[in-house]
């Protein structure tokens, strides 16, 4: 269980870029690293326009001349304190994590990076190089994967209680850009705009998301070959709201991820249901604290986060036992409580520890890259099978 002890030596200095006032993941960033005490936060270039930033870094009360106007800024005159920052999470529109990663990273900081880390496999590579020669974390916030039910998931999957794997169906597919709603909302705007937002749309931005939960409950799975089909129904778009990937893994399992902002009425549509042979798992981010088990032949059970009946590993993060309900603010905690571990234990060289804390860090933010590069190149090519590369 977490109990708020502290389980570093001392808070980690910690600033943020982006994730301004307005903005729309700033705050769990904030609420989730300041949870637990593991990160103190002591700097930042919080918005892209600099008075903005620094009225806001007031009332988070950072320092006045610690609200830098950009990060270039930020990590220069930081670097140049006794006490200057140890860590930097980068919470700007997708085109500039790789810029601002790759300078925190040479400014010798730890870094946490919203997804997707970077736009192609190339950059995700020099980010990782650079991360492995500089000694840093890179943590990528697929925060989803922070909910408890998921271990249990990756836990009962290992144990082969469904039987031979045969069937992973995803989705994450909301109704919340069905009209052209980007006229009104600048954080839309960017997102279906490629000099923003990158190669794509809901592959990106929605599509990681199951895609990384299922890499973590099943991590032997790897996809062989995979379709994919992307368009846009709001035809004012340049990217797709909409996409549908088809994969084939090595070991003759399938796969099928629906990613989409145009499913209407849908709030969120996150779901990932897990088919063996024997039974199966489906988890829906909408009811986090429930797991459904299914057997062949047998009623359904509702797995209930926080119960002893639960394998160990899905009761590491247990805040508050079963029954209260926890969310995706929890969620988010407990993977900021174990990048801060993550980032203690690799200062002092022990990459052990860290694979040990199975957290989304560089591999899966490379990961997440590399399924949007071949979902794109086959879609690209006319929705075509196209060997994973
Ligand atoms: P947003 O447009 O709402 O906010 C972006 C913020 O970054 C604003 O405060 C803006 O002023 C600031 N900013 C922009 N450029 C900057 C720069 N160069 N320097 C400093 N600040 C800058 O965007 P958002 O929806 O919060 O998304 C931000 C990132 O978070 C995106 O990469 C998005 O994909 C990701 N995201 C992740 C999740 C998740 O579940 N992990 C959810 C939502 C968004």
């Amino acid at each position: 269980m977490i109990f708020g002890d502290i389980k570093v030596k001392a808070p980690i200095r910690w600033a943020m870029v982006g994730g301004g006032k307005g903005s729309q993941i700033g705050y769990i960033h904030r609420a989730a690293a300041l949870r637990d005490n593991s990160f103190q936060l002591v700097a930042g270039a919080f918005d892209i326009d600099p008075a903005r930033g620094k009225a806001f870094g007031e009332t988070l009360l950072v320092s006045p001349e610690r609200c830098y106007p950009d990060y270039q800024t930020l990590f220069a005159e930081e670097a140049k304190r006794a006490d200057g920052i140890q860590a930097v999470s980068i919470a700007t529109p997708n085109g500039t994590h790789f810029a601002i990663c790759k300078a925190a990273l040479e400014a010798g900081l730890h870094v946490v990076c919203e997804k997707p880390l970077c736009f192609t496999t190339l950059e995700a590579d020099e980010l990782r190089a650079l991360a492995n020669r500089q000694g840093r974390l890179i943590g990528v916030t697929y925060g989803y994967a922070g909910h408890q039910l998921i271990r249990q998931a990756r836990e009962m999957i290992a144990r082969g209680d469904l039987g031979e794997i045969r069937i992973v169906n995803m989705q994450f597919a909301h109704g919340f850009h069905s009209a052209e709603v980007e006229a009104a909302n600048p954080a839309t705007r960017w997102r279906v705009d490629p000099k923003f937002a990158g190669p794509s749309y809901v592959l990106g931005d929605v599509g990681t998301h199951p895609y990384y939960l299922s890499e973590v409950m099943l991590p032997e799975l790897k996809i062989r070959r995979l379709m994919c089909t992307r368009q846009s129904f709001v035809k004012s778009r340049q990217l797709e709201d909409n996409a549908y990937v088809i994969m084939e893994y090595s070991n003759g399992a399938i796969g099928t991820l629906w990613a989409s902002a145009v499913n209407a009425g849908s709030m969120h549509g996150q779901k990932i249901r897990v088919v063996g042979s024997k039974a199966s798992l489906e988890w829906w981010d909408e009811r986090p604290n429930q797991l459904i088990y299914e057997i062949q032949g047998q009623p359904q059970q509702i797995l209930e986060r926080g119960m002893d009946y639960l394998y160990p590993q899905a009761l590491e993060d247990d805040r508050i036992g079963g029954g209260h309900p926890e969310g995706l603010f929890e969620a988010w905690a407990n993977l900021y409580f174990r990048f801060a571990m993550a980032m203690e234990a690799l200062g002092r060289g022990d990459q052990a520890a860290v694979d040990a804390l199975g957290i989304p860090g560089v591999d899966a933010g490379y990961e997440g890259v590399r399924w949007v590069e071949n979902c794109v190149r086959s879609a690209d090519a006319g929705a075509v099978w196209v060997e994973y590369r």
